[in-house]
């Protein structure tokens, strides 16, 4: 089986969130059960100038985007047994300094950038065609969703087994809506812009060509799976949703823990492991002294690090933080970037109790490692979230979550209230202050239990979400359609 998978981030390459975690993770596991994994990935800036071992091929190719002709030029990095194929047009990608956002604002030309990665992709493709023809096109969110209903119109599959196509969706909030006017650019006939097709809410959506076309659908956990076919959650999505059920999989985002794993990680002031958690008090106070906070084990150290938007949840963390600050031995460290009003909401949080709160405006791979480790609790009260990764790893650095039940939130971590015997972390119900300050007010006193606190942290240390189990639930997907 040969596996095509497009995305628009990769770890290490390229990352602003979880995708791209995933999509540095999955294809390596899938070797394991199949034979060939490639990735497709825009060539971006932080590609060109990261350390990596990046080789220009021959391939070229002209697409026509409305009325412009754009050239294309394809590089490619071998990694690990994978093939890392980067679509390049200068001006489109590796001229912007950020992925998909300057100074807080969408680029004005996303939708002809994304669709000429898809298109740069598949004539690409066709181009390798002799070598190479794949049984499997995943694609990842909705930069790459226009690929299923391409394939499924090309004249180049007519007289070829087209590949069976698979979309996941990682965050169905990001749906690519652009203005009708611009459809001209996708070069598809005029009845695709119609609610049947691509039209949703007056917008043009690139997700729904995803949902639509592709054979195969999934998304990121169990949870998530049934929650985006309700009203509530199926941001305007939800029918189209429920239409297509049988086809919807939700497979839970494994854990790479040969990268977040405190036994090895070079990020730390000191490694620790379930059998010796020694280290970890080192590396509380490490973060302790970042932040310029005093350096006390008795105080319950919490933390986040997160993209600051509003599915994060971070206006229960503030408010939260204004009433117990006051009057608990507690404190919180955030890495974090995003939303301006947000950050400067945390920023004047730091002011008003330095002695209490860290802040860290930014993007940081190491303090991400060195919070992780540092603290006692993780903070993860998200209004939704598709599968949450840092929960997952808090729970491997020994760290407590304290999580909304939500999507793969819910599928992960287990509640100490309720299960005391199996519980994980700390889990709050409704997405209300008072709901989430009792779950943190809980956390502050089983954290005076010191034993008890203990055995908590090392039942969380336990849990395995390694790839494996997750890769071989997308192989089931994958076979469905294969003969
Ligand atoms: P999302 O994809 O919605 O942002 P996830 O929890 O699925 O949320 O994944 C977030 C990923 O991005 C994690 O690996 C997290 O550590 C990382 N991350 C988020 N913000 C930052 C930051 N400011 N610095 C470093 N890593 C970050």
């Amino acid at each position: 089986m040969r596996v095509a998978l497009f995305a628009s981030e990769m770890d290490p390459y390229v990352k602003t969130g979880g995708l791209a975690d995933v999509v540095g993770s999955l294809p390596k596991e899938l070797l394991s059960y199949i034979n060939n994994v490639d990735v497709f990935l825009p060539f971006y800036r932080d590609i060109e100038r990261g350390n990596f071992q990046v080789t220009k091929t021959k391939i070229e190719f002209k697409l026509k985007l409305g009325s412009k002709t754009l050239n294309g030029q394809v590089y490619k990095i071998e990694d690990r047994g994978v093939s890392v194929y980067l679509i390049d047009n200068y001006h489109l990608f590796r001229k912007r300094s950020d992925l998909y956002v300057r100074g807080g604002k969408d680029y004005p030309d996303n939708l002809e950038r994304f669709v000429f990665f898809c298109k740069g992709a598949l004539a690409v493709i066709e181009q390798l065609s002799l070598e190479q023809s794949y049984d499997i096109f995943h694609c990842h969110d909705w930069q790459t969703a226009l690929i299923p209903l391409y394939t499924q119109i090309s004249d180049f599959y007519k007289n070829r087994n087209r590949p069976m196509t698979v979309y996941t969706i990682h965050n169905l909030a990001y749906q690519g809506k652009f203005p009708k006017s611009k459809f001209p650019i996708l070069q598809l006939p005029r009845k695709y812009l119609s609610p049947n097709y691509l039209e949703s809410w007056g917008k043009l959506n690139l997700m729904k060509a995803g949902l639509k076309f592709a054979d195969e659908l999934t998304t990121v956990s169990p949870t998530y799976a049934k929650e985006i076919q309700t009203k509530e959650l199926g941001a305007g999505l939800h029918d189209i949703l429920t239409t297509r059920k049988k086809n919807l999989t939700g497979i839970l985002n494994g854990v790479d823990y040969s990268i977040w794993n405190p036994e090895k990680s070079s990020h730390l002031a000191a490694n620790y492991s379930l059998a010796d958690t020694s280290g970890k008090v080192e590396c509380k106070k490490f973060i302790q002294k970042y932040f310029s906070l005093p350096v006390e084990s008795d105080v319950l150290l919490t933390g986040l690090v997160s993209r600051l938007a509003w599915q994060k949840g971070m206006n229960l963390v503030i408010a939260a933080l204004k009433d117990l600050l006051p009057e608990h031995q507690l404190q919180f460290v955030l890495l974090g970037s995003g939303d301006t009003k947000l950050e400067e909401e945390f920023l004047d949080l730091r002011k008003r109790f330095p002695n209490q709160i860290g802040v860290k405006i930014g993007f940081s791979q190491a303090l991400a490692h060195q919070i992780e480790a540092g603290i006692d609790a993780f903070l993860m009260p998200s209004r939704y979230e598709p599968c949450g990764l840092n929960d997952k790893y808090s729970l491997r650095y020994g760290s407590v979550p304290i999580v909304h039940h939500t999507g793969g939130l819910a599928d992960s971590v287990i509640d100490y209230q309720t299960h005391p015997i199996r519980g994980t972390g700390f889990i709050f119900y409704e997405f209300t202050v008072e709901s989430f300050k009792e779950a943190m007010i809980n956390a502050l006193k089983i954290f005076q239990r010191k034993s008890e606190w203990a055995e908590l942290m090392k039942r969380g240390m336990k849990q395995d979400f390694s790839w494996s189990k997750s890769a071989e639930q997308y192989i089931e997907v994958y076979k469905r359609h294969i003969k």
